[in-house]
Formats: C-alpha cells, structure tokens, sequence
C-alpha cells in the first residue's frame, strides 16, 4: 500500500513535536494479528478499539480524512496502552510510543473534558510530583483505615450510592498498615558480602506508601547479593503515569529532576539504576527518547536510560545467591505488561520464583493479559477494567494458586481488589505479592534454620 507524502506540520491536526511519527505509522499493514491480543477489543469488539484501528484513526487524522471528534478521542481514551499489540505484531509496530505521541496532541490541544483537566492539574501536577505532600495523603489515608471509618463505610454501601467512581477508588485504596518507606532506610543495610557494585533505588510515588516491603526486601536481596543501594533523598515521581496520561511537559520535567538527583555529572555513575515497578521501569528507559530535543539533557538521558534495570533482569545478571528457606506455597505470575510487552523481561522472575525450595509455580493460561489496572485506567474507565480483571481473575483462580505474585504496584492494587471481589473459596492471600519479596522470605528462612 503506498502512503501518501506527509503535508507540514502547520497543515496538519498535530501541533507538537510530539505527535505520532508518519513513518512509525506507515509500518502498520493491516494484517490483524494484534486483534486477538487486545484486551479492548476482545471486551469492546469493535475496529476502532482494536489497534489497527486506533492506528487507522491516528493516520486519518495526520493525513486529515478524519476530524478529532470526542467520539474519536474515546477510543484512544480506551486504549490501556498495555502493549500486549507490539508483541503479537509482526511489523513491530511501536504501538506503544504512537500511543504516547498521540495523548501528547490531545493533552495539548485540550481535548479531555474540563472536569478531567481540573482533577488531572490537582492530581497529577499539584500532588504526584510532590513526595510531601504524598506522604501526608497516605497519613490521611492511615487514618481513615486505622479509625475504622474504611470499613464502615464499606459495610454501609454509602459510597457506592454516593459515586461508583469514589467506590471505585476506595477499592483499589491500598493496605496502609506498614511504616512508610524512607529513602534514608537504604543507606542503613550495610551489604554483608563483599561489594561487587553499587547501584541506585528509585523509590518512585506510590510504592513506599502502598508496598514499603517491597523496597525493604530489595534492598535487603541486593545488599546480600553484594550490591551496595542508595536512594537519593532528592529524586521524585518517575512520571510514567503523566507519559501515559500525554502530559509529556510534566513528565520531562520530572524526568530532568531524576536525571539530577541520580546521575549528578559530580560523581561517578552507578552500576545500575533499580526499579522494582514495571510501569515505571518501563518509562525509565524511555528517558532518552522523552528528552531526545533537549540539548542540555539529551546525552545524558541516554546515559541514564541505559543503566536501569528492572529488579528481576539485574539479579539474573549479576547471579543471584540461591536460596535455602523453604516455602511451601502455590503461586502464580501475573507478567506485568509494560514487565513482559514493554521490556520484554518475562524469564527473570520465573527464574527467581523457581529458585525458591518448596514454592510452586502454577502458570495462568494468559499471563501477560493485561488485569485492567494500566495507570489510572482502573479508576478513569472503570466499567472496562472492572470486566478486563474479571477475565484475569477467572485465569488467576483456575491455577489454584494460594497467592498471585506480580511485579507492578498498580496490578498488585488491582489483583487485591479482584481476590477481595472474586476468591469466594477464601483460599487466597489477600495481597498479591513480588518475587523480590518472596526471595527476601525465602533468605531469611534459610538463615533462621542455619542460626537454629
Ligand atoms: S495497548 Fe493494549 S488495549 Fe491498547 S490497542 Fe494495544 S493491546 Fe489493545
Ligand atoms: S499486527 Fe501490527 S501490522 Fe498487523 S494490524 Fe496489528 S499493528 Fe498493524
């Protein structure tokens, strides 16, 4: 098929040097492979929330055959940029990247309602770039739960007749029952094995508040594994969440901020920048590109880029100390989709979870389908997410796994909230939990029975 030539910018419904690139969309040939792999398309099943065509609409509107109507700005609303289209397409097709450029024009064209914008400017700009004031919302939200007042109005329904939306919300609300995680923690777990490298933690936005474990168990596996973590006090939100939403301008200023506290060009670099959340690991490897136009952060954004790793990848790598504790449970691996579609890392947690004496390993039919968490998606389209988890969790419970393990804040919120909807046998952990958490069991374990 031949494509026509692109008209100039000025000509076109694209006003940012974000937009989706010609040549990047001309790679799709139509051939519907991604359809069965499209969690949208497989609830919706219509075309347009399918990824060829969402990408048809992207090429009707840069080669202006179609008008940004709302109707149309719906079906990219819809999309959960899950990516699981970029590993089924045999064009490779970065579905993902075109997405991302494409909520990049509308934020800036303000195609959202207005009511979206408001709550997106208090949310997204007024309270994730901020670590304080996160903090005293996850205090509000100890609160609520320590007082009882949670479970009370849970039991009642109130909220459910109040807003389906606000019920929503609370249902994904995570546990605040552990002490938040504070950066300064890292520096206090001397490594017991001789230093074989030194990397860096982000500890991003939510994860210290919703799973603190998860980044005391890391950094206690690496220490261990010789690797001395630090968790600069100045870095801040990774602002995959504002990448995804199209408010790139938030996102490179936050990925400037990271870049800095990091990475400062006063000392040496770290061997590897660590992440524990697939979401965010995702976008940390995508700093180059974000900043690719900036010609005081580009180079070293690549830099940056090149050092993370996901959690799981870096233990593989540098051979992680077997453990010795046994447990005996039955799980099941959730792959994370911007884990497994974006970064394609699906072997190293498989690896870490069959390491552990005792534990096994039940896979789901469709582990890497998406749970319908995607960011925000499960609170802005709710309907489409609540049936997008009912369909993983019918996967999850046909293992007959006693606990879901994952590696992703938001799924591991969703996945609670599909075991609290949907385990009627009760046979379930209610937390879903992380490979780096069980790892960290299963070492401690060991020790113990050696101690004994
Ligand atoms: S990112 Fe996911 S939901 Fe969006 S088009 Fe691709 S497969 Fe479908
Ligand atoms: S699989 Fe790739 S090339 Fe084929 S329709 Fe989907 S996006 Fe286009």
């Amino acid at each position: 098929m031949s494509i026509s030539p692109r008209p100039p910018a000025s000509e076109t419904v694209w006003l940012t040097e974000d937009r989706p690139d010609a040549g990047e969309l001309g790679l799709c040939v139509h051939c519907g492979f991604c359809l069965n792999a499209c969690p949208t398309y497989y609830d919706l099943g219509v075309e347009t929330d399918s990824p060829r065509g969402r990408i048809a609409l992207m090429r009707g509107l840069d080669d202006g055959r179609i008008e940004w109507s709302p109707r149309v700005q719906q079906h990219f609303d819809q999309c959960l940029q899950c990516r699981a289209c970029e590993t089924a397409c045999p064009s490779k097709v970065p579905y993902g990247r075109l997405m991302e450029a494409t909520r990049a024009e509308a934020f800036a064209q303000d195609k959202w309602p207005r009511r979206q914008r408001i709550i997106w400017r208090l949310v997204m700009r007024g309270l994730f770039p901020y670590p304080g004031r996160l903090r005293l919302a996850g205090y509000g939200l100890k609160l609520y739960q320590k007082t009882g007042m949670q479970a009370l109005i849970r039991r009642s329904g109130l909220l459910k007749r109040l807003s389906p939306k606000l019920a929503d919300i609370d249902a994904l609300s995570p546990n605040a029952d552990q002490p938040f995680y504070a950066n300064r923690e890292a520096a206090q777990v001397a490594a017991s094995h001789p230093v074989r490298s030194q990397a860096v933690l982000i500890t991003g936005c939510m994860m210290p508040l919703a799973y603190p474990e998860t980044h005391r168990a890391t950094v206690r596996v690496f220490t261990r594994n010789g690797v001395s973590v630090e968790a600069p006090e100045a870095q801040v939100c990774c602002g995959a969440l504002h990448a995804h939403g199209g408010d790139v301008e938030a996102a490179r200023d936050l990925a400037r901020r990271n870049i800095d506290a990091l990475t400062p060009e006063s000392a040496d670099p770290p061997d590897a920048i660590l992440i524990n959340a697939a979401g965010c690991g995702s976008h940390l490897k995508e700093y180059g590109h974000l900043l690719r136009n900036d010609p005081d952060y580009a180079a070293q954004a690549a830099a940056f880029a090149a050092r993370v790793r996901d959690v799981h990848e870096y233990l593989v790598e540098i051979g992680f100390e077997s453990p010795r504790g046994r447990i005996e449970r039955t799980v099941t691996y959730q792959d994370s989709c911007h884990l497994s579609h974006a970064q394609n890392v699906r072997s190293a947690p498989r690896d870490v979870l069959r390491s552990i004496p005792g534990l096994t390993l039940n896979e789901m039919r469709t582990p890497d389908r998406c749970c319908g968490s995607a960011g925000i998606y499960s609170v802005v389209q709710s309907d489409i997410s609540r049936r997008v988890l009912a369909e993983k969790m019918e996967d999850v419970l046909s293992t007959g796994a006693e606990q879901v393990c994952t590696a992703n804040p938001g799924c591991m919120l969703q996945l609670d909230a599909g075991i609290a909807r949907f385990d009627d046998s009760g046979r379930m952990m209610p937390r879903s939990t992380h490979a780096i958490e069980l790892l960290d069991e299963s070492y401690r374990l060991g020790d113990a029975a050696t101690t004994d």
